[in-house]
């Protein structure tokens, strides 16, 4: 969250938890009421689907803690009522509207490794539950609805052999402060610091297989993606919870690019066809599309689980045909096949969070985080040839090394 969404964030919690509910509003704040309701009646209620073995009715498309305070307002006017990283509300309150209505929305709590990051890390069942008892104090929440463990295994080995997250789990559900188990999960195929790292694909086909997790989130956005969609017919079938998230492949760029934008049927918008995509021609339970303020919560979330229009079609293959030759897919393909043992993945996924996110801090600092760095490229060129988009990964990576140092 940059600092000026933080204190938007700050500003408005301490509106509506203080002038608008006791009716002492100021005009800032009955102005930024009215935004939030116009908003909200524009983009209208948002569909609810089943969400994993529980069968709990969630919004198709799904809140996160770190969303600004305007568009998290206008969400739970729409029957937005699923969080993900609720814990990153210990750092800028809870929304007043769901500590008032808290049993009405689910609130998931992320979980890291600890001792390292996702790569190096290790499980710890102790410090789990310390981490989770510590938000709970914190953000005054009660309970969390669901733990996920946050960028998920390494390998399927790692799932069967090592058990501590799910004890943690069960313990923090016994004394009813979690209820329910999910995790996000990353691609760790070829990943030179994770040995024997495998595909998000491979690890929650394990997952679901295994019968303790209840639903996860993964890296799906527009575009031919086999191996997972062979994923999401699957956990459909076994009635395990898909939610998506990174959706927004290069869309940020794109938005921004006139000549691309000409290109497209009149009345559409790239976020706005994406979100009508996602939410109905594929088998994904719920979805997460970053929206940074009102104007892009509406422009992207209208008609989101509406029919796709002759237009949207278009502009869907307008949008593949163009981010194709942009925008990584995050498939990791190419990641066993450097010889300098590059963090590829990883490093185009850093130059979404600048490019299309405009989140430039972040993906400095988790740039400045590698111990490989894209300058140690020796252009051989294995990369381009299993890519299944042919991107130009080393000019690529060259220019995020540019840009994030
Ligand atoms: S071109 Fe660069 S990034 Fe690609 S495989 Fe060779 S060294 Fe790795
Ligand atoms: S560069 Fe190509 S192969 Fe590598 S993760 Fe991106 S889309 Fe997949």
């Amino acid at each position: 969250m940059t600092e000026e969404q933080s204190i938007q964030r700050r500003a408005f919690l301490k509106m509506s938890s203080s002038a608008v509910l006791a009716g002492l509003a100021c005009k800032k704040s009955e102005k930024a009421l009215s935004d939030i309701e116009k908003s909200a009646q524009k983009v209208g209620k948002l569909a609810r689907r089943k969400l994993g073995y529980s069968g709990r009715e969630v919004s198709i498309l799904i809140g996160s803690g770190d969303l600004a305070a305007l568009p998290a307002e206008a969400g739970i006017l729409c029957g937005m009522n699923y969080w993900h990283k609720a814990n990153r509300w210990m750092r800028t309150g809870v929304p007043g509207t769901i500590l008032k209505n808290r049993d009405a929305h689910y609130c998931q709590v992320t979980v890291d490794r600890v001792g390292g990051d996702h790569y190096r890390g290790h499980f710890d069942e102790e410090a789990h539950i310390a981490y989770v008892k510590e938000a709970l104090k914190q953000t005054s929440l009660g309970y969390f609805d669901d733990m996920q463990l946050h960028f998920g295994y390494h390998n399927t080995k790692e799932l069967k052999s090592d058990r501590s997250f799910i004890r943690a789990f069960d313990r923090l559900k016994k004394e009813g402060l979690v209820k329910h188990l999910c995790l996000s999960q990353h691609s760790y195929a070829g990943n030179s610091r994770v040995p024997g790292g495998q595909s998000a694909a491979e690890i929650l086909t394990a997952v679901v297989e295994d019968g303790l997790y209840e639903h996860a989130q993964f890296m799906y956005s527009f575009g031919a993606d086999p191996e997972m969609d062979k994923f999401l017919e699957f956990a459909r079938k076994h009635h395990f919870g898909t939610i998506a998230m990174k959706t927004s492949r290069g869309l940020g760029r794109l938005r921004e690019d006139p000549a691309f934008m000409e290109k497209l049927p009149e009345g559409v918008s790239p976020h706005n066809t994406l979100t009508r995509w996602l939410t109905t021609q594929t088998k994904l339970d719920a979805a997460v599309i970053r929206v940074r303020d009102l104007n892009e919560f509406v422009e992207t979330y209208s008609g989101a689980g509406e029919k796709m229009r002759s237009r949207d079609f278009k502009a869907i293959e307008i949008m593949t045909a163009e981010a194709d030759q942009t925008a990584c897919r995050l498939c990791a393909k190419c990641q066993p096949h450097c010889p300098q043992q590059i963090p590829i993945t990883e490093i185009l996924r850093f130059e979404r969070y600048a490019m299309d996110d405009h989140d430039w801090d972040k993906a400095s600092q988790l740039y400045a985080g590698l111990q490989v760095k894209a300058d140690t490229c020796i252009h051989c060129g294995t990369c381009i040839q299993v890519c299944p988009l042919n991107l130009q990964i080393p000019e690529k990576i060259s220019r995020v090394h540019l840009l994030l140092t």
